[in-house]
Formats: C-alpha cells, structure tokens, sequence
C-alpha cells in the first residue's frame, strides 16, 4: 500500500507545480500584455506631444510671416493699423500688436477684437524687460525673438499667461524699428495644435518645475494618466510642453491581445481541468486493476491445476508454479522453450511433436481433455489429463493456447490398486463358490460312482463260472461296460465343469452368444437345483444377437444369481421355479442391449433390506460372504450394462442385468 500512496502524493505535488506554473504564467502574459499596451499608449502619447510641439512651430513660423509682411505697409501709418486690426482678427493667438523704434519706444499699438485690451489695467511697462529681451534676441539673430512668458493679471481676478515675439524691421539693411507681437500662451495651444490631437487628451506650457502655465483640452480626468513632455526651443525662450492623456479606468483584460492571452489561459486551464479527470479515472482504473492481478496472482499460486500459456510457435509464454511444481522445473527454465518442451520423454518426442502441429493448425482439442505422459526433471514420468483452449488477445485475435494440466498418476495408482483389490475378492468369491460346491460334487460324484461300482460288481459276478462263448453274456457285459464308460464320462464331466470355472481366467471380452453362456453354467446349475428339488426353465431365442462381455466373470454372475434365486425358495416354497431368460432390451444412444433375467418364487426381498443388498459382506444367510450381488454389480457396470431387482408375481424375485450387442 505504501508504495501506492508515495505515487499519488508524487502524482499530486506534479499536478499542484503544472497548476502554479500555469497560474503563474497567465499572471505574466497579462501582466506583459498590461505593459505592452501601456507603452503602446504611451509612444502613443509621446507621438502625439511632438506632433504638438511641431504644429505649435509650424504655426508661429507662419505668424512670423505674417508679420513680415505688415511690415511692407510702413510703420506707424494708418495703414498699419489697419492692416494689423485685420491680422488680429484672423489671429486669435495674438493678444496685441505694437511698433517699437529702435529705443523700444512704443510707436503705434493695435488689440484683439475678441477681447478687453490685457493690458489696460496694468500698463506695458511692467513687461518691457522681456520685451527688451526678446527683441536684443531679434536684434542679435536679424530674426525673430521670443521673451519669456509673463503672466499678466485681468480685471476680473483672473490672468493669463503671456509671451512676446520681437521681429526686427529693417530699411535697407539698417534697423527702423520692432514689431512685437504679444502671444497668449492658451491660445497658441488651443489654435496651433490639430484638435484630432486633443481629443480626451490635456496640453499644458509647463515650467520647468512642472507649474502649469496655460493648458487646454482637459475633457475627462480617470485614474489612469499617460503624460509626455516635449520642449519647444525658440530663439530667446525655451518652454516645456506636456501632453496628458486619460484613458479609461484599467481593466482586467486591457486590451485583444491580453483578453486573448487570457482565454487561452481559460482553455489550457479547463483542459488541465479535463486531464485531472482523466486522471483521476486512470488513477481509480489503475487501483481496480492492481487488485484484479492480486486477486489473478493469488488464485494462480493457490491453484493445484498446472497452467501454461504457448504462443503461437509452440513458445511457452506462461507457467504457473502448481506447472512449475508438477514438473520440478523453474519457471526461468521454461518460459520461452520452443519444441521439444524440457517436459517430454525423449521417446515420446515425435508423436507430441505432431500433435503440437495439429495444434497449432488451429484444430481444438477434445473437451473432455486429452491424456498423455509427461516427465518430471529427474526424469520420472507420470501421467496428466491436459484441457485445451485458445488463447484470445484483447484485440479478439487467437495468441496461442491456454492449458490446464493435471497430474493424474495418483489417481491412476488408486484405479490400479482398486482394479487389483477387485481381482482379489473376485477370486476369492470364486473360490468361495467352489468351497460351497465341494460338497455338492461330492453328492453328484456319488451317484455315477456308484453306478460304476456296481456296474463292475455285476459284471464280475456275470464272469464268474461262465463261460465267454456264451453270447447272452458277451451283450450283458458289453452294455455294462458301456454302462461304466458313460458314468466314468459324467463324473468326468463335472468335475471338468468345477476346474474350468475355477481355472479359467481370460479377462479379454469376447464376443460370444448368449445362449452359450447359458450352457455354461448349466451344469453348475443344475448340481445345486437337484439337489434343492428346483426345476430349471431355460428361455434363449437362437436368432438373438450376440454380446461382448469377458465370459468368466459373466457367467460367474449367471451363477451366482440362480444360486441366490434357488437359496431363497429352499424352504416354504411351494412352486420350486427358476428361470433363466434372455430377451432383447431397449436401446440407448444406438447402443442395442441384450437383457438377462434371473427370476425365482422364493421368500422375495423385504424393503428395509433391498438397499444394503449390494453392500459387500451384508447376507442373511449363516454361511454366506455376502459378496455376491456387490461383485455382479461390479462386473455388470464394468461391462456399461445395469444390475436391478424388483419382486416377482404372485411370489419371488426377478433380478436381471444389461450387456451391450456385441
Ligand atoms: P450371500 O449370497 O453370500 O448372502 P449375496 O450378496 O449374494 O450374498 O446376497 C446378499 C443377500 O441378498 C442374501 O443374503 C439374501 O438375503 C439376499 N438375496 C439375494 N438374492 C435373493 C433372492 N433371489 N431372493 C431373496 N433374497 C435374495
């Protein structure tokens, strides 16, 4: 178990880095995709800022055209006050143009229209070093010049910020005078600058410490501010201008790119999601199948049955160690083994060689398995009853094959002891028969003998004092001596019956009639019915088939059936009847079955005795082994045939048995 749990926990710590690793990396691609639309915004902004200062440049050094060519209209005339009336008036910029002589003294003057005059409440004189200064600039560079700003306080509490451009006039190279122009700083910002640049943005003239100087724009304000500084440089004046730009409050997914990087992060994280199941499943699968082998391994290991798997070529694939023990080999010895298997008994090579082939032609064996001999690794041979099966794959396909083997030899010893132990008791039932007949012999050896003797007697006493001439005589003795030979014969004849059956003993079945089995106990019969006063009634049709049977022991069962049969009519019985009949029986499978039928009027069978009947050693009788029926079932079940009994009409019993048609 142990291992187990030290694989998940790897298995966990492995999923928990993927998950912070990927945690961390979508962290980074929207924190990159963040700043990479900043700085897209903030080019942006810096873009816009230049292009600000380069419209503000544009536009004054159209300005200063524009003044230039005032100057062609004289200084100080009407005509320049008009003409800068009209150049105010298309320029809002321009708080106010002046004509100064070359000592700043203050010639002609012209204001906005648009609005009150900026300098009526403060006068120009408080400006004038800036306007001295810018125009020393103008002087110096023959071009314009521009003073630092100003701010110039309003009437109505408020002021503006202001700054002047000096443009020196010239009359033939010699200096006449100045022509400044008063800018307001806002107005240069709201009026230079291209309003598609001012949309959601603010533009200021900032100091150099950042104080705001005059600004425009300003719609929205957020949270979120890009701002770029620019420096506008003027001969004489060199001012900062900042461009603030606002955007929209941030957002999660600022922008395409990080909305994309983050729906991707989504997808790889549900598919993470989906691999964890996945897992999780194998994870069960896994567990399910590790107890599955253990239950396999552990059933194998107990199994007392051999296994083994071939492939295809014959290759062992597979042993178990029941196989393994069997055989006393290791399963290192065996696994891979083509043929000849180590297992086989060299002389035995060729024949398993062939099956094997017929085998892996793909013919099945028999179900009910096949027998065969096998050889242990020091060399014992013993036999085992293999079962056969292909061996399917998963794929559906036959791999080989798949046998079971079990070690029979035991088994077969028993049978043999059984069959010995059997032979054994047959004999001694036989001899038994014989011992009980002794006396029988005895009493029928008696009568032929006595014959003789007194056949000979008389004989005897015909020859004495007689002459052989006479021929009444010679025919006497000749019938006398026949007399003699005849009874020699019989008694010959039985006890030649006594030493066949006790003798004889040819185990092979033969196929012989029935009626000839018949005859063959007659004789034994018939001793033992004179003697109890029974008649014998013989049935056997001539044209019935013959059986196959190992006559000895059939006619021992005949045998022993009649003498059981006259035993019980011995005493009260009033007809003394046995008959012995043979008739055909029904038939089974298409087997045909001759049926013998043994019946007697004797006392019958009472039911609490009829099922120890074929108990071996139960009798009723006091001189009896009580081996007789158990020892007729044997043989009859020995031959495929059955033994049964049932009680006979008006009185009696009628035991018969089944032999197969030969
Ligand atoms: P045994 O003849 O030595 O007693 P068996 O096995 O031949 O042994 O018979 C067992 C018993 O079956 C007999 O003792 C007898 O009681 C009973 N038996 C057998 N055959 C008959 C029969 N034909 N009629 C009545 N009883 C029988």
């Amino acid at each position: 178990m142990r291992p187990i749990t030290n694989r998940l926990l790897g298995r966990w710590s492995l999923w928990m880095s993927l998950l912070f690793l990927l945690v961390c990396m979508v962290g980074i691609l929207i924190w990159l995709a963040g700043r990479y639309e900043v700085s897209q915004v903030q080019t942006q902004v810096a873009q816009d800022a230049s292009d600000a200062v380069a419209d503000i440049r544009i536009g004054l050094t159209r300005n200063v055209q524009n003044l230039q060519a005032l100057q062609f209209t004289g200084p100080a005339s009407v005509a320049w006050e008009q003409e800068a009336g009209i150049l105010l008036r298309e320029h809002r910029e321009w708080l106010r143009l002046e004509w100064r002589d070359t000592r700043m003294q203050l010639q002609s003057e012209v204001d906005s229209p648009f609005r009150n005059p900026v300098f009526r409440h403060m006068g120009t004189s408080f400006q004038m070093p800036e306007v001295v200064q810018a125009c020393s600039v103008a002087q110096r560079q023959s071009g314009p010049g521009y003073s630092t700003s100003t701010y110039v306080p309003q009437a109505n509490g408020q002021g503006l910020e202001v700054m002047n451009l000096c443009l020196p006039v010239l009359n033939n190279g010699e200096l006449i005078g100045f022509t400044v122009a008063t800018y307001a700083l806002q107005e240069i910002l709201a009026n230079f600058i291209n309003t598609n640049l001012l949309r959601n943005q603010e533009i200021s003239f900032t100091e150099a410490d950042g104080t705001r100087l005059a600004m425009h724009g300003a719609v929205e304000r957020s949270e979120r501010t890009f701002s770029a500084k620019q420096l506008l440089t003027l001969p004489g004046n060199t001012m900062v201008l900042r461009l603030d730009s606002w955007r929209v409050p941030p957002n999660l997914f600022p922008n395409i790119l990080t909305a994309l990087v983050t729906l991707m992060a989504f997808a790889l994280a549900g598919v993470m999601g989906l691999l964890a199941r996945d897992m999780r499943r194998r994870q069960r699968v896994e567990v399910d199948l590790a107890e599955a082998l253990a239950f396999r391994k552990a059933m194998e290991d107990s199994l007392v049955t051999g296994l083994r798997a071939r492939d295809g070529q014959g290759r062992i694939t597979y042993v178990n160690p029941a196989f393994c023990e069997m055989l006393g080999f290791t399963a290192k010895e065996l696994l891979g083994h083509g043929i000849p298997a180590p297992y086989w008994p060299p002389e035995m090579v060729d024949e398993y060689g062939k099956r094997q082939a017929l085998r892996l032609a793909g013919n099945a064996p028999p179900r009910e398995g096949v027998e065969s001999v096998f050889m242990r690794k020091n060399g014992d041979r013993f036999a085992v009853l293999i079962f056969e099966a292909p061996l399917i794959n998963a794929k559906g396909q036959q791999a080989g094959w798949m046998s079971a083997v079990l070690d029979i030899s035991e088994q077969r010893r028993i049978e043999e002891l059984s069959r010995a132990s059997q032979e054994r008791l047959q004999a001694t039932a036989r001899l038994a028969t014989v011992g009980e007949m002794a006396s029988l012999l005895s009493h029928e050896l008696n009568q032929p003998l006595a014959a003789i003797a007194s056949y000979a007697t008389g004989s005897v006493n015909l020859l004495h004092g007689t002459t052989l001439a006479d021929p009444q005589l010679i025919s006497s003795l000749q019938e006398a001596m026949q007399r003699i030979g005849q009874q020699a014969e019989r008694a010959g004849k039985v006890i030649k019956s006594v030493h066949d059956f006790v003798r004889r003993r040819d185990q092979s079945r033969v196929d012989v009639s029935p009626r000839t089995l018949l005859d063959n106990v007659m004789p034994l019969v018939a001793l033992q019915a004179r003697k109890l006063g029974v008649r014998v009634e013989l049935r056997c049709a001539t044209d019935l088939p013959h059986v196959m049977c190992d006559r000895t022991m059939v006619e021992q069962v005949l045998l022993n059936l009649s003498r059981n049969a006259m035993q019980a009519m011995q005493d009260e019985s009033p007809h003394k009847l046995l008959t012995l009949w043979v008739r055909l029986g029904a038939p089974t499978n298409g087997q045909q079955w001759l049926e013998f039928v043994v019946s007697d009027q004797g006392h019958g069978i009472a039911e609490e005795l009829a099922e120890k009947l074929f108990t071996p050693f139960f009798t009723t009788k006091e001189e009896g082994m009580g081996l007789g029926l158990s020892l007729c079932r044997t043989v009859v079940e020995q031959h495929g045939g059955v033994l049964q009994h049932r009680p006979n009409q008006p009185r009696g019993t009628v035991f018969s048995f089944t032999l197969p048609q030969a």
